[in-house]
């Protein structure tokens, strides 16, 4: 480890030579209480930022043990100083300092999930931070003597001092922010026992503030969560003590009303809680089953050697359903490959909106079973099959469906939004449907049947590029590109970050390399992918350390592979 007055040094010496000559400054300082870790040095102001890591002892940190002794916790304190460490920077750097990314200090972009994340690390020793900096030039020549000093001197070390010291931050958030996400991980830890699927606290605010946007809603706008008394379910949380609100349960649970009145909006906090949200979120308390999977149509996109048969057999063609391939989906056969990729992986409760889902895939009505025979019909309705997912596999289903009312034959529950506030109207629907009992004829037999597990081939996952250069690349949140192939996650609707996207990217690469053997099956491949998360860490996936990645779960990651368009599976 180099010392404060060799940094200084080399920074003297690397001013006004080429670019290249910020290659030595690669290595690791003492500067005052801290250790800065220089891991990579960037080709040129334009090309990606260089890495920085910057090292706090515990005996000068010091935070207290119990604010990460725990997993959870410590998740949540890593989360809580990225965002400090973040602000920080945003406020202290001065940013512009010549061409290029010159000036830039920053650490991972982030949303209002509280993610495992290589942003941050916190242990018994140290606290640690890892982020970027463009190292600054004129044109492509390092301004290292003077800029240079006065980011790393001033401004990282500014940047640290007031966001990774215990005594620096406002303790009382800090505490609040790892004890909400404690709260909501106990919650979620309960559902099971409570046979709940999914919970919304009172007094939660469900809706964003806009379409695109993942912020809440302005509290003036925003109507509040109010559970109907017979939903009512409470948890006896271990720091805030009692929270109240709507229990979900296992089954069947419909969401009706008109249009406008809040239940896609529902659905969708309900899709997004599958993670923990910080303190002011809106969606704190909601806390849903971690094995809930979004299922929506999605049609044009790629499927590989699928089961559909539960819900498509008997095509003109005479095609076998039960491995169906397709560069091309339609509507009612993506959402079927989408269902069962997502029992194929272990799904527990699919969320489904008829917003986004295949009309043909959801119903066939007791008219159009009088003109169209069985026999000329290959698709089985979701209507005949969600009730057998419970029965058969224990996987419940929360559906928005305000259009068909044949479904209160299959739902558990009913709960109808109205004005943005649920109420619990199963018992109303039950009678209605005794008073207009449905003609309609169940389809597709018995049983929904077993789902064959697919053995992916190794070769098939290729992240080379024509020129056989590997490249594996995040664009936004939509989109992975793998080598010459773009992964289309457009549809994906619980990725929350692009670190997450970045991530996936990786692991499928990791994937093909050390998991997939031709004889493992996608199944096995996450369990051990998520093993190996818990036990080793982001890092184990990645090519370098970089402090931009955070956990996709496994649903989101063969998602991806799903529609990696070389797929091959056995
Ligand atoms: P639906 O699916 O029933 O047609 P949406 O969930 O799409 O309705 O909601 C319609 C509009 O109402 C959206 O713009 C949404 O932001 C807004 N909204 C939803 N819930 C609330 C709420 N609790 N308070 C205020 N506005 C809401
Ligand atoms: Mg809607």
């Amino acid at each position: 480890m180099k010392s404060e007055e060799e940094l200084k040094k080399l920074l003297n010496r690397i001013d006004g030579k080429g670019y290249g000559a910020y290659k030595k400054l690669k290595g690791s300082y003492e500067i005052g209480d801290y250790q800065l870790f220089v891991d990579h040095v960037q080709g040129d102001p334009y090309a990606s930022p260089s890495r920085f890591r910057i090292r706090l002892t515990q005996l000068k940190a010091g935070f207290p043990v119990e604010l990460f002794e725990t997993e959870t916790r410590k998740i949540a304190l890593e989360d809580y100083l990225t965002r400090r460490f973040s602000d920080e920077a945003k406020r202290i750097a001065k940013g512009n300092r010549g061409s290029g990314k010159s000036g830039m200090i920053a650490v991972t972009d982030f949303g209002q999930a509280v993610l495992r994340r290589t942003s941050c690390e916190i242990t018994g020793d140290y606290v640690e931070v890892t982020f970027v900096v463009g190292l600054p030039a004129g044109g492509r020549t390092p301004l290292s003597k003077i800029q240079g000093k006065e980011m790393i001197f001033d401004e990282i070390t500014k940047i640290a001092e007031n966001s990774l010291y215990f005594d620096n931050l406002e303790k009382d958030k800090v505490r609040k922010h790892v004890e909400t996400v404690e709260d909501a991980e106990f919650i979620r830890s309960k559902l099971e026992e409570e046979n709940l699927v999914a919970f919304l606290a009172d007094g939660s605010i469900l809706p964003r503030e806009s379409g695109i946007g993942d912020k809440p809603m302005n509290e003036d706008d925003a109507v509040p969560f109010e559970s109907p008394e017979s939903l009512e379910a409470s948890f006896d949380t271990p720091n805030r003590g009692e929270i109240k609100g709507m229990g979900i349960p296992e089954g069947v649970t419909l969401i009706v009303g008109g249009g406008y009145h809040g239940k896609s909006t529902l659905l969708n906090a309900i899709a997004r809680s599958v993670y923990n949200h910080i303190p002011g979120d809106g969606r704190e308390f909601v806390v849903t089953d971690p094995d809930a999977v979004v299922i929506r149509a999605e049609d044009g996109r790629f499927v590989e050697n699928c089961d559909i048969s539960p819900f498509i057999s008997n095509v003109p063609s005479g095609l076998d359903t039960s491995g169906f391939s397709t560069e091309d989906a339609s509507g009612s056969t993506s959402q079927a490959a989408n269902i069962t990729e997502a029992l194929e992986v272990g799904a527990q409760l699919l969320l489904i909106d008829e917003d986004t889902s295949a009309t043909n895939l959801m119903i066939r009505d007791e008219r159009m079973q009088g003109l169209v025979a069985k026999e000329e019909e290959p698709i089985t309705p979701l209507i005949d099959r969600i009730g057998q997912l419970y029965e058969e596999r224990g996987v419940s289903s929360i559906l928005v469906m305000g259009g068909s009312g044949d479904y209160f034959d299959v739902a558990d529950n009913v709960i109808q939004m109205k004005n943005y506030l649920p109420k619990d109207v199963t018992d109303r629907a039950r009678e209605i449907a005794e008073k207009y009992e449905s003609k309609r004829k169940r389809e597709g037999g018995e049983e929904f049947g077993g789902t064959k597990d697919r053995k992916p081939v190794p070769e098939s996952i290729d992240p080379r590029k024509k020129s056989g250069k590997v490249k594996i690349k995040a664009r936004g949140m939509d989109t992975i590109q793998f080598g010459y192939r773009n992964i289309d996650l457009s549809k994906i609707h619980q990725i929350t970050e692009r670190s997450q996207v970045r991530l996936i990217g990786d692991i499928i690469f990791y994937a093909a390399k050390n998991i997939f053997d031709g004889d493992t099956t996608i199944e096995e491949g996450m369990e051990k992918i998520e093993g190996l998360m818990r036990e080793k860490g982001i890092h184990e996936f990645t090519p370098y350390k970089a402090g931009n990645y955070a956990s996709p779960r496994k649903y989101e990651i063969a998602a991806a592979l799903n529609r990696l368009r070389s797929l091959s599976c056995e």
